[in-house]
């Protein structure tokens, strides 16, 4: 709740609030540095003055519907305090800058170019910035591998076919997958589940069975270079998840979406047999964050009440694992 509280007061008394602000911090003790976090799923995007508030962990209830009748809502604010979404462009950025800052979260961002220019501008060294494309007809190969060599994109993510009714391995995404091997640019695919009735709501073309981790191992035998991770940890297909990774050293996972949305009983199950195969060090923190700030603490207190994770294990998933995965320099997070 500690966001929302900011946001009333920085709306409602700006003036008083960054007074209080300068008061506070010149006061206070240096409050101890956190420790990092990589969220390796975060979407750009703005903030929405119409966006309805989110009970995390709504799935836990999904009623059935019939042709003829409402479909159900795809989203739940029945709850004693459901989430808040940001209700403006600058409530989300602030939000963000905030997650950087104040909980030391670095992220991997794609979405909106526009947005992920703004926020990464604010903070460089906790921005980036990833390119997605999931059809062949949003963008040329030439153009993906211009957008590429510029530099400003070190990933390429979300891919998600499967909203298109696409295996991960459909040759019309081939050339973008090898471009991205040259290069040297990690892969983020989206893979498993949409939430409830998707493909009667919101996303005709979405099939369930396209989520299946076994989809991504022709585009992987072509591609033997490439360093993919599986978005939303292929969830509920913990048995092919399993066999790809031991099949395929270079691919990690996610933990995204899944995290705020299904029964927390269901999430640590998933989470548990994952850890128990014995790839604790190829799980990586990801949020799958959106308009409503707050997912990112609810999410990441998820990994920290989980019993059956050591404390080493817990750092693994919120940080070592995606140093190791994306190259990246760990003392520069100090
Ligand atoms: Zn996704």
């Amino acid at each position: 709740m500690k966001f929302s509280t900011y946001q009333f007061i920085a709306k409602v008394t700006p003036c008083c609030f960054l007074f209080f602000s300068f008061v506070f911090t010149t006061n206070a003790q240096e409050p101890k540095k956190r420790l990092p976090i990589i969220d390796v799923h975060v979407h750009a995007m703005g903030g929405n003055p119409n966006a309805s508030p989110l009970c995390p962990w709504f799935l836990k209830d999904m009623p059935g519907s019939g042709p003829n009748q409402e479909p159900p809502s795809f989203i739940n604010n029945d709850c004693i305090s459901p989430l808040q979404p940001a209700r403006s462009d600058a409530e989300m950025d602030a939000a963000i800058l905030r997650a950087n800052k104040e909980l030391n979260v670095t992220m991997v961002v794609s979405g909106d170019a526009k947005v992920i220019h703004r926020w990464h501008k604010a903070a460089p060294d906790h921005i980036i910035p990833s390119l997605g494309i999931s059809n062949a007809n949003e963008m040329t190969v030439e153009a993906f591998r211009d957008s590429l060599s510029t530099g400003f994109y070190k990933v390429m993510g979300e891919v998600a076919p499967q909203y298109q009714g696409m295996s991960p391995s459909d040759m019309s995404l081939d050339e973008y997958f090898g471009v991205a091997e040259e290069l040297g640019i990690p892969v983020g695919i989206h893979m498993g589940t949409g939430g409830n009735g998707m493909a009667n709501i919101t996303r005709p073309k979405y099939r369930a069975s396209l989520g299946q981790p076994f989809l991504l191992e022709d585009m992987l035998a072509r591609h033997p270079k490439l360093k993919i991770w599986v978005m939303h940890a292929g969830y509920p297909m913990a048995d092919q998840m399993i066999a790809l990774m031991g099949a395929n050293a270079y691919v990690y996972v996610d933990l995204a979406g899944f995290i705020w949305s299904y029964p927390l009983e269901e999430i640590h199950a998933y989470l548990k047999r994952l850890v128990q195969a014995g790839f604790a060090k190829r799980i990586m923190y990801g949020t799958d964050l959106m308009m409503w700030p707050e997912l990112l603490e609810t999410s990441i207190e998820v990994i920290e009440s989980a019993n059956y994770l050591s404390e080493e294990q817990k750092r693994d998933i919120f940080f070592n694992n995606a140093v190791r995965f994306f190259n990246l320099d760990a003392s520069k997070f100090e």
